[in-house]
């Protein structure tokens, strides 16, 4: 009686007497075939990441198309994307609305005022739904600018995971750091976009 083994490693039929199955099973053991890849699962940061750059899609200004998710004990509270407020022209389709600031050192930076950041939207969706995001975690893009870091601050976040930086970020860095509040940087590089 021969026996159809297929091979793993080179998907190649082979037929063996019960002798020589027996032979190439102990010489297999003694040579360790690779066993099948193991599947990795994403970590839970890479996981709310993730969602935070697939919400972040629908945003509608691209100076800086950000995500943010609210999450709390390994559960999605509430979401948000960058976009105008509801009825309102889009970047998109109708060009930015910059203002300049010029910050104490001398410098301006350029900024679009047109939309409602993402964590802005993600903490107004918290509470339209009447949901508490006090001790959450919230998952963004890149560095919360001034005054999402201020509304975060007082909504109770406990603490902030970043995919990148932010250009002009220092402040919020700062701010939470006085809040006690934990910044984590998945990445130190900074956004880049068009007229920062
Ligand atoms: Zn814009
Ligand atoms: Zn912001």
């Amino acid at each position: 009686m021969l026996w159809q083994i297929t091979l793993y490693s080179t998907q190649k039929i082979c037929y063996f007497s019960k002798n020589r199955l027996r032979m190439f099973i102990m010489k297999s053991k003694r040579n360790k075939l690779p066993s099948k890849p193991k599947f990795k699962r994403p970590s839970w940061d890479e996981y709310f990441l993730s969602v935070a750059e697939a919400i972040a899609q629908r945003g509608t200004c691209d100076r800086g198309r950000a995500g943010t998710v609210i999450v709390k004990d390994h559960q999605l509270l509430a979401a948000g994307y960058v976009a105008s407020p509801k009825g309102f022209p889009h970047c998109d389709d109708v060009g930015h609305q910059i203002k300049k600031i010029t910050h104490e050192d001398g410098t301006v930076t350029q900024h679009c005022v047109r939309t409602v950041h993402a964590e802005q939207n993600a903490i107004v969706q918290a509470a339209r739904n009447g949901v508490s995001i006090e001790g959450a975690t919230v998952y963004v893009k890149m560095t919360p600018c001034r005054v999402c870091a201020m509304l975060l601050i007082n909504a109770g976040i406990n603490k902030i995971v970043c995919a990148m930086k932010y250009h002009t970020g220092k402040e919020s860095e700062e701010m939470f750091k006085k809040a006690k509040i934990q910044v984590v940087f998945k990445n130190n590089e900074v956004e880049k976009y068009k007229k920062q």
